[in-house]
């Protein structure tokens, strides 16, 4: 098989075509056949070097991934799957026995797995991963559509769904402009709440239907809150870090904030307890999401015709469908 990886962590010129050997399924497991994979933030940071999580070299990047089940290992149970079947891949999968596995939160896993991380991921033309991670992928869109899906909108409908929006509720988005800051977006507008979106580049998140857009920059983001909330917004989603003091300010009395992805810059942030505790508020702490959450946005997107946003296409996977 061939893969697009690095043998030494660094720019974007460590990346090369690589050979290797078929991989080969163990039990519990499959090897898909990639059609298309994305980027994403975490596979720059991984080619570079996560700071104290180190790889195995050489390693095969690539978070996200769909693709054809190709072949399952011995024994291998397929339960709802068959070979030949188009699959996603969850971005966290569990030891699979443990008490968070068994109830199916295996995002909540302590020894869980994350595909172009912990494992090769879906810059190779082969992956393998076991059968628990798969999710089956819909028909009702491309396949570079599907190719985005799980990291970003995964993640991005976990959070939505921990602060519970709903219809009428102002979300804010301190995310920028990357993959999860536009899934953010997208998805909370077609739950039906009003986003105020904090980036630098507001153009693109106007045309993706933010209702308000500012810099980061405190005073500015409380007076558009002021002018258009009633006393904060009902969940803030930070997925930067060092902005999670701006998020506890910006939501209403009882308010969510739910932090996630914090990857590069300091996980440190000063905060006053006091009027966190004094405003009832509320401070949620997710990752990955595990396969059920991925499927839910799935299902979630199809049914109201909701479309990611892909800013760059190197070629249209759907050519490659047999
Ligand atoms: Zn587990």
């Amino acid at each position: 098989m061939w893969a697009v990886g690095f043998e030494k962590h660094g720019d974007p010129g460590v990346l090369k075509v690589m050979e290797f050997p078929d991989l080969r399924p163990g039990p519990g497991e499959v090897i898909i056949r990639v059609l298309a994979t994305s980027l994403n933030r975490i596979d720059t940071i991984v080619r570079r070097g996560y700071p104290g999580i180190p790889v195995k070299l050489p390693h095969v990047p690539g978070a996200d991934m769909v693709g054809y089940i190709e072949s399952a290992g011995p024994g291998t149970d397929l339960g709802e799957f068959r070979v030949g079947d188009l699959v996603l891949v969850s971005n966290a999968w569990g030891c699979g026995s443990c008490r968070f596995c068994r109830v199916g939160m295996e995002d909540h896993c302590q020894s869980w797995t994350m595909p172009g991380f912990h494992v090769w991921g879906g810059y190779g033309e082969l992956v393998r991963v076991p059968v628990r991670a798969l999710v089956r992928a819909t028909r009702g869109m491309t396949i570079n559509e599907l190719a985005v899906l799980p990291l970003a909108y995964g993640v991005s409908w976990k959070a939505l769904r921990v602060a519970n929006v709903g219809p009428g509720d102002w979300v804010l988005v301190l995310g920028d402009l990357g993959g999860v800051g536009t899934a953010l977006t997208i998805l909370a507008k077609a739950l039906g709440a009003r986003v105020i979106a904090v980036t630098t580049r507001p153009s693109l998140l106007r045309t993706l239907g933010v209702d308000v857009v500012v810099g980061y920059d405190k005073e500015e983001l409380m007076r558009a809150i002021n002018e258009n909330t009633d006393g904060g917004v009902d969940a803030a989603i930070d997925s930067i870090g060092d902005t999670l003091p701006m998020a506890l300010d910006a939501v209403r009395p009882e308010g969510t904030v739910v932090t996630f992805g914090v990857l590069e810059k300091s996980s440190t942030v000063q905060i006053d307890i006091r009027r966190f505790y004094l405003r009832h508020t509320r401070l949620i702490g997710i990752h990955n999401a595990s396969g059920s959450y991925l499927k839910e946005a799935i299902n979630f997107m199809v049914s109201r015709d909701v479309r990611p946003f892909i800013s760059k296409s190197i070629k249209d996977a759907q050519s490659s469908m047999s």
